[in-house]
């Protein structure tokens, strides 16, 4: 493909997670031809969830996914709060039916496979959007033209493609990102995520509608209703040393139940229910590296990898590919230009949120007197006030300024 003959030059997606399906979709919206590669040979996403905030939604429902999304997922009403030491419940956060009549949009909790399996679909149905998958991005230089062009491994073969710019959606350890001069690199955050499901037959009924969230010293652990409401959700997080090789790896149920000897007896057996855990290293990418050079621009975890304790990086994700296609119009003259205005845009926000998500990571984890304090603040609070700090979060909305 070039800009030769009939067919203009596309722009190379490298990644198709979460981010880069979602700017395919936008980007070809915004009348663009798309080539979306990824290195894996099929889109596949281990056991695991994902909360779908009303800014996420947003977006997918410009694209009419959401009726899909609500099916496959789970709306809880509420997010519960309790004490990992004592067990009790602290808080309650309102979500669900507060939060759709606050935003418009809904709330929805949701197997990643099942996320990213509706966007592969809407991908493959349109019309502009060339898929390969079994295709790794290995670099991108400046041709003779300006015109970029893109290298790209799949099995033995090397080709390259000539685009009007590539995107980097390809994850925290994004290949893109290093033909950026001065990028930021990934670091272990010295936090990691154990992850697994469980069906919701062997989960205590009072977990099985609303979100929880349980807090204790250096550790706490989230659980939400999955695939229709049929799977429970369970990640439990830790400060903790990463001596693996890989980022992600099985974990064995009895390093996870030494890992959390000190919570209740509840939390003990609902770890003990799944057969397989997986253990994730958490990696972020600080959000003030630069994001452009020339013609290319990263989107999602390859710009700004965060901890997952506001849940939002795939939100982020999804945001910054409706906000790259707003200010990437086919028309556009200037690709530059017009990805370094996107960058500008959308780096204040990634960065604050990402912010919050580090302070989280303090709060959640406190002990002793911090943590008692912490606790009579948030059972103190309402309900409704402890939703509506998070306004300049889901209050968000493709091409609108954002709630202060
Ligand atoms: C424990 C945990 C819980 C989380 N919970 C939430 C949550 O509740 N809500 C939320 O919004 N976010 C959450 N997140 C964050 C979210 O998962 C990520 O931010 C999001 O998936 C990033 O999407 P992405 O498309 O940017 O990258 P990825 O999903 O990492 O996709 C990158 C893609 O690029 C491909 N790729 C890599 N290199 C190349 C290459 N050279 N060429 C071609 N393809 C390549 C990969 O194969 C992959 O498919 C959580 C994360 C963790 C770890």
């Amino acid at each position: 493909m070039s800009e030769t003959g009939t067919h203009p030059a596309p722009i190379v997606i490298a990644g198709a997670g979460i981010g880069g399906l979602t700017a395919a979709l936008t980007l070809r919206r915004a009348g663009h031809e798309i080539v979306l590669i990824d290195k894996a040979k099929a889109l596949s996403e281990v056991g695991a969830g994902l909360q779908l905030s009303p800014n996420a939604c947003s977006v997918l429902d410009g694209f009419g996914l959401l009726q899909d999304l609500k099916a496959l997922g789970h709306q809880p009403d509420n997010l519960r709060v309790w004490s990992g030491k004592t067990g009790d419940q602290i808080s309650k956060v309102w979500l669900g039916s507060y939060l759709l009549e606050r935003h418009g949009q809904p709330f929805i909790v949701i197997h990643r496979a099942d996320l990213q399996g509706t966007l592969l679909k809407k991908v493959e149905a349109t019309d502009g959007i060339t898929l390969m998958l079994g295709t790794a991005l290995t670099d991108a230089k400046t041709g003779d033209a300006g015109n970029l062009v893109c290298t790209y491994q799949t099995g033995e073969t090397t080709g390259t493609l000539n685009c009007k710019a590539l995107i980097g959606a390809d994850g925290v350890w994004s290949t893109v990102r290093r033909l950026i001069p001065n990028h930021k690199n990934a670091r272990f955050s010295g936090q990691v995520a154990y992850r697994s499901t469980l069906p919701i037959d062997k989960v205590p009924a009072q977990w099985r509608k609303d979100s929880g969230l349980w807090l204790h010293k250096d550790s706490h652990l989230v659980h939400y209703p999955i695939r229709s409401g049929e799977q429970l959700n369970i990640v439990a997080l830790a400060t903790e040393d990463w001596q693996d090789e890989t980022w992600s790896a099985p974990a064995g149920k009895d390093e996870l139940l030494h890992r959390f000897k000190d919570w209740p007896t509840d939390i003990r057996n609902l770890l003990n229910g799944p057969e397989r855990w997986l253990k994730w290293a958490l990696c972020t990418v600080k959000a003030d590296g630069p994001w452009t050079h020339g013609q290319i621009a990263l989107l999602g975890d390859a710009a700004h990898a965060m901890l997952p304790y506001m849940a939002q990086g795939a939100a982020m994700a999804i945001e910054d590919a409706a906000e790259l296609a707003n200010h990437f119009p086919v028309e556009t003259e200037n690709t530059a230009a017009a990805l370094r205005a996107y960058e500008r845009t959308r780096k204040p926000r990634a960065e604050r949120i990402q912010e919050t998500g580090f302070k989280n990571a303090k709060t959640f984890h406190m002990s002793g007197l911090p943590a008692t304090a912490r606790d009579m603040v948030m059972k103190f609070s309402k309900p409704e006030s402890l939703a509506a700090r998070f306004d300049y979060v889901y209050g968000w909305k493709p091409n609108q300024a954002l709630p202060s």
